[in-house]
């Protein structure tokens, strides 16, 4: 894995979950939803998402609506703000 640094700590980010979701925002609408991996700040408590991998499932793929509504009952899972 990548090292990600908190800046403000000069701590390496450490893994909090592996496998939360992420859904991505375009114009319409949710867009993508990504499986990404949580890092936490040791020291501040900060949090990021990152591993996203090279693919996601995209809104015309056939699974996407039953994928975005299992996300959406995750309480871990991150929607874009637009
Ligand atoms: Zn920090």
């Amino acid at each position: 894995m990548a090292h990600l640094v908190c800046v403000s700590c000069k701590m390496q980010m450490k893994p909090e979950k592996n496998g939360v979701y992420f859904i991505e925002y375009a114009g319409f609408g949710p867009y993508k939803i990504w499986h990404t991996d949580k890092l936490k700040c040791p020291r501040c408590g900060a949090t990021i998402l990152t591993g996203f991998g090279d693919t996601a499932i995209h809104h015309h793929d056939s699974i996407f609506n039953d994928l975005l509504e299992l996300a959406r009952k995750q309480s871990d899972t991150v929607e874009e703000v637009r």
